[in-house]
């Protein structure tokens, strides 16, 4: 492989595994060098080197590994040439922060950090149990689901799990491309017997995105010795993959076969529950305060799955770290402009929608009557018209039957008020978005 290809394809993948603000902050300006076995990263500044080691060297290393074929050295330096100025009140000798030992396991996809729905229950417990007792219980272990839906998390869980009680044993995270292009270059540089000691005489094999393998030949083959030498041994195997094995097209039967012996275990997409309740762990682990109104309103976006998701934290965060804000509405609107926040949902679709909820006449909320029954609905209809349109509060008056712009007012926030203190309330509204936004959602794709 190329040497000098390798900082142009990586910085490629980095920039699609991170957001593009995290990507221009902390790898635009950084150089990069290779040096026989060493990977040697140019840095403006100790600041840079410290935060990169901290936040990013797992998925540097993880990712040099898979375009070179091999695990690198990394190291850092400070470059003499950087326009950036050294970090303010740095001193000339600041400390340097350590290398973590390496491990091929991103320590934030732990157990801890992962949330069981019902989505995913099944997924999680055969996990926790094959993290408690590796080769006993399921083995190999094949999970499988849609991308996003947390399989390299609960599969670097288990392998976390296991290093922290048991440090000695040996396990190996590899994504099968990793895999794959380990095994081509011991090939061509005929490293092959390290290669397979290294594989095989594993205690634990944690193998992501197996689909990766199909129609490669020559790596399903070491693949197939490598799971018959650990289960014979006892050892553990991890699969994880985007489809059932016998699903997967181009992957021999005699792996595939082998791949059900122990348990297969899907995962689904998480409920509006769990997702909200994710959202609020990682804004969590980035110090950031979400409302559980504002987790609702982003995990009640059409097509939000986890991933997109989290790229909205990733830019709450960024801006919140500039402004010290709270993660109101308002923010998040400011924040994400375009991509989330009041669409093209019509007046019209808010008023039909609201009316037949509360199973009550449109006519009726543009009236007067001030009984309940009729006036929660109106209430209702004129927040979530706020919420969820782009009208003002004369364009609602007009479309409920000529208010006026101080009742439109009053009426929102009384609900908003009530959802505070009413769970009742707090419900109606979490079913009359999601009931809304995914009509419109229909609309939108069906045509
Ligand atoms: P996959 O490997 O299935 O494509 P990942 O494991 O990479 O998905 O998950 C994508 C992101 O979503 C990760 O940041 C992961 O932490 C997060 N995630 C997915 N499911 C959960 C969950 N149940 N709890 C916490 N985080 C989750
Ligand atoms: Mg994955």
């Amino acid at each position: 492989m190329d040497r000098a290809d390798i900082w142009p394809r990586v910085s490629k993948k980095l920039e699609n595994i991170l957001n593009r603000q995290e990507y221009e902050t902390w790898f635009k300006p950084v150089k990069f060098k290779m040096e026989k076995t060493r990977a040697v990263f140019l840095v403006p500044n100790h600041f840079f080197r410290n935060w990169i080691i901290e936040r990013y060297q797992t998925i540097l290393d993880r990712t040099l590994a898979e375009e070179f074929g091999k695990n690198l050295d990394v190291e850092f330096e400070i470059d003499p040439d950087s326009v950036f100025p050294a970090a303010a009140a740095e001193p000339k000798d600041a400390p340097l922060k350590p290398i973590k030992p390496k491990t091929t396991l991103d320590n934030r996809y732990t157990f801890a950090s992962f949330v069981v729905g019902s989505c995913n229950e099944l997924a999680h417990s055969a996990c926790m149990a094959v993290a408690e007792q590796p080769g006993k219980k399921y083995n190999p272990l094949f999970i499988f689901g849609g991308a996003g839906l947390g399989k390299t998390h609960l599969l670097t869980a288990v392998g976390n799990y296991i290093l922290e009680r048991r440090p000695s044993l040996k396990v190996q995270y590899s994504s099968s491309e990793l895999f794959t292009n380990e095994l081509i270059r011991a090939i061509r540089f005929g490293g092959i017997s390290s290669f397979q000691d290294k594989y095989r005489r594993l205690d634990c094999l944690l193998l992501d995105d197996i689909q990766f393998i199909a129609g490669r030949e020559r790596t399903q083959q070491e693949i197939f010795y490598t799971f018959n030498t650990l289960l014979e041994a006892g050892k553990q195997m991890i699969i994880t993959s985007d489809k059932k094995p016998s699903d997967i097209a181009g992957l021999e039967k005699r792996l595939w076969t082998r791949f059900e012996w122990g348990l297969l275990t899907d995962l689904q997409p998480p409920d509006q529950e769990t997702k909200v309740a994710i959202l609020q762990k990682k804004a969590a682990e980035k110090d950031l305060f979400l409302s559980r109104e504002a987790a609702f309103f982003l995990a009640s976006q059409p097509d939000s799955n986890i991933r997109v998701l989290e790229g909205y934290l990733n830019r709450l965060s960024a801006a919140c770290e500039l402004k010290t804000e709270k993660l109101t509405l308002d923010v998040i609107a400011t924040v994400l402009g375009p991509l989330v926040g009041p669409r093209k949902v019509s007046l019209e679709k808010v008023l039909g929608t609201v009316a037949e909820y509360f199973e009550v006449k449109v006519s009726d909320m543009k009236g007067s009557r001030k009984t309940r029954a009729i006036s929660h609905p109106r209430q209702m209809a004129m927040y979530m018209a706020r919420r969820l349109t782009k009208a003002s509060y004369p364009e609602i008056g007009r479309a409920l039957g000529g208010k006026d712009h101080s009742s439109i007012v009053k009426g929102a926030k009384k609900i908003k008020n009530l959802s505070i203190l009413d769970p009742g309330v707090s419900q109606e509204i979490r079913e009359l978005e999601k009931k809304i936004l995914e009509t419109e959602e229909l609309q939108g794709s069906g045509g």
